[in-house]
């Protein structure tokens, strides 16, 4: 059972830098689980604890039964994909592929069996007698794949293994792992700073800020409900909307949030949870997406007014940045909606699908 555990985790340099804290998980078996956050957030530090490369300052790490803080990196039935792929320039494919199998002293029809086996699953089977230098960048990140696939680990750990390859590579190689977990069927734990990756590829989703987990979700649930303003702000692009705003009772009873140039009713859903939560004379932070705004058609009420400063065409769909009383916003329209710089339009939300947050903690309220 490729099952792990990390229970309360810290790590600490021996500079006294705490670049893991108390960071506790259960990754499930066959899961393809991804860490991602900021640059520095502790995400690699996490998986070479895991893969044994680094120390585990404290905290119990277990692989299905076994507690394996003490246990050698060779002997944690785990194989790591580097963001450099690390393979040695002057052996073949083949032999790069093969290097940790004749380190473990396997037999040599076993190991020409399981290297061509690899290369029939990366579909690289014609490449194995050249050198990584005759390769093209995605050719080597396959290799990399290959010579953690001919050991047939438990666990898959991925440090950023797209960063070194162009956009368009990216993409595909993305699909590419994605269906690489399922043929394979074991548990992939893959490091990214990049949220589309992130959410892509995940069956769940680890955001990572300083050290600290942020929230563990489904691709889905981390977007429809980001647990605060970072993890918010962290995934979606564009990002989320923030405007400032301040709940109040109305004379019958229900609540409203007025912000700067606005205000609107929370749908009643909404009303109640705010109710429950002791907002009724609160400021709060309001996060809309900018899918959940447009522009007001036709004797529609506008909540806010804004103007046109920058639009975006991306063929599908079109973003427009615009300058509201409240700060700059940003949404989406259809490609066949005109809208030109310096306009000023009625702004409408889709009001059941406004997050709020708590200006002080920056957690969410709704
Ligand atoms: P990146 O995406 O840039 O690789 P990351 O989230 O993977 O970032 P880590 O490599 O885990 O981040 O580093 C976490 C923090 O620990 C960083 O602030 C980093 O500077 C620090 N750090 C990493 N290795 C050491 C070390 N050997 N000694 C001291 N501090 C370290």
């Amino acid at each position: 059972m490729a099952r792990l555990s990390l229970k309360d985790i810290d790590k600490k340099y021996d500079n006294g830098f705490e670049a893991v804290k108390k960071l506790s998980l259960e990754i499930h078996d066959k899961e393809f689980l991804v860490l991602v956050g900021p640059s520095g957030c502790g995400k690699s530090t996490t998986l070479r604890m895991i893969a044994g490369l680094e120390d585990i300052s404290a905290g119990e790490l277990s692989i299905g039964d076994t507690v394996v803080n003490d246990v050698e990196p060779k002997d944690r039935d785990i194989a790591m994909v580097f963001q450099n792929y690390a393979l040695y320039p002057h052996m073949s494919v083949f032999d790069n592929m093969a290097f940790g199998l004749k380190l473990r002293k396997t037999p040599k029809s076993e190991i020409t069996e399981r290297v061509e086996a690899a290369a029939r699953i990366l579909e690289i089977e014609e490449l194995l007698q050249r050198k990584p230098k005759q390769l093209s960048g995605g050719q080597r990140q396959r290799v990399a794949l290959g010579r953690a696939i001919v050991r047939d680990p438990k666990v898959f750990l991925m440090d950023e293994p797209l960063s070194n390859l162009d956009a368009k590579l990216r993409v595909q190689m993305r699909a590419e792992i994605s269906k690489l977990h399922k043929k394979l069927n074991t548990t992939f734990i893959y490091v990214t700073h990049d949220q589309t990756e992130a959410m892509t590829m995940g069956d769940r989703i680890v955001v990572m800020n300083s050290g600290l987990v942020q929230q563990v979700a489904s691709p889905q649930e981390i977007y429809d409900n980001p647990s605060n303003v970072f993890v918010a702000k962290f995934i979606g692009s564009p990002q989320m909307n923030f405007i400032s705003g301040r709940v109040s009772g109305t004379a019958k009873g229900s609540l409203q949030i007025e912000f700067d140039g606005g205000s609107f009713s929370p749908c009643k859903k909404n009303q109640d949870i705010l109710k429950s939560n002791g907002c009724c004379s609160k400021e709060v932070l309001i996060g809309i997406r900018p899918e959940d705004m447009r522009i007001c058609s036709d004797g529609e009420n506008p909540i806010m007014d804004a103007t046109v400063e920058v639009t975006e065409h991306l063929g599908s769909e079109t973003y427009v940045y615009a300058n509201s009383k409240a700060g700059s916003i940003v949404f989406r329209t259809k490609p066949d909606v005109k809208v030109l710089i310096g306009d000023e339009h009625g702004i409408h939300f889709d009001i059941e699908k406004i997050h709020i947050f708590d200006p002080e903690t920056e957690n969410k309220i709704l």
